[in-house]
């Protein structure tokens, strides 16, 4: 059977599901945090090592009894639930065998090479999906971001409730929001010398298993002049708008930002609203 990559993403998020039910169902209570450790306990998992893994996150290691887990100590704790879940991600992907079911087309072009990391990017997208499901499963998320309210704002609750990175869970808002909402993150180069922002991700709405937003912003640059910037001096939500392009046309969206983070790993999260 071949699939493409939207077919494989709902396939693997599906799975995911049938795990999270199984664990809700096994604790009583659909409470989040939902933790790696809990679901290595419903698979072939035998244990999750922290460890000294340098730059990784997380490697996982196949035994004849089942798996094993080694997750970077020095991570922050919702750093290694999302890799030791990333991880998960790819027992899921084998029991499935969806890499071999992936279809060709995807990734048509005239160099073998970037055929290759066509491939493994849309394998590590593939256990993204999953870890995401996993962690924040939709049904749950939906049912706190609704109670909270798809602001910028929410998103530091969300990710502590959830266990999860503040970036993880702006992606999921994007994603789970009932109101269009584009995700945005933005960096500045180290030192800062140029006093500027630059566009790092943009996620949703859209193509969830490309990750690819139907909208995009026209300007990718932030300059230290701008009302976008003041979210990364300052710790307050500010409001501004920005140009998207969808297909051919402009729109201009309403648009919250908060600064996160300090000195050189600070960072601009933005939320746009195309429909207000
Ligand atoms: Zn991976």
């Amino acid at each position: 059977m071949l699939l493409n990559l939207e077919q494989a993403t709902s396939l693997i998020v599906e799975r995911a599901g049938q795990l999270v039910n199984q664990l809700v169902e096994q604790r009583g209570h659909e409470k989040p945090p939902f933790l790696s450790e809990e679901y290595a306990r419903l698979l072939d998992i035998k244990r999750i090592e922290k460890t000294d893994l340098g730059e990784v996150g997380a490697v996982l290691l196949r035994f004849h009894g089942g798996y094993v887990i080694k997750v970077n100590q020095k991570h922050n704790l919702a750093r290694q639930n999302f890799s030791c879940a990333h991880e998960i991600g790819h027992t899921l992907l084998s029991e499935l065998k969806l890499e071999a079911c992936l279809e060709d087309v995807e990734f048509r072009t005239f160099n073998p090479q970037a055929q290759r990391i066509a491939r493994a990017g849309a394998r590590e997208r593939l256990c993204d999906a999953a870890a995401t499901e996993l962690l924040m499963p939709e049904m749950v998320f939906k049912k706190y971001l609704s109670a909270f309210g798809v602001s910028i704002n929410s998103i530091e609750r969300l990710a502590n409730i959830f266990r999860v990175s503040l970036q993880a869970a702006a992606i999921r808002i994007a994603e789970a929001s009932a109101e269009p909402c584009i995700a945005l993150l933005w960096l500045s180069r180290p030192g800062n010398k140029s006093k500027a922002l630059r566009l790092a991700w943009h996620v949703g709405p859209g193509n969830k298993s490309t990750g690819k937003a139907n909208y995009a912003p026209v300007h990718t640059l932030v300059r230290h002049t701008s009302t976008l910037y003041r979210a990364y001096q300052g710790e307050t939500l500010v409001k501004s708008s920005k140009l998207f392009r969808f297909g051919a046309a402009t729109k201009r969206c309403p648009m919250e930002s908060r600064g996160f983070g300090r000195e050189e790993r600070r960072y601009v999260i933005s939320l746009a609203f195309p429909d207000r």
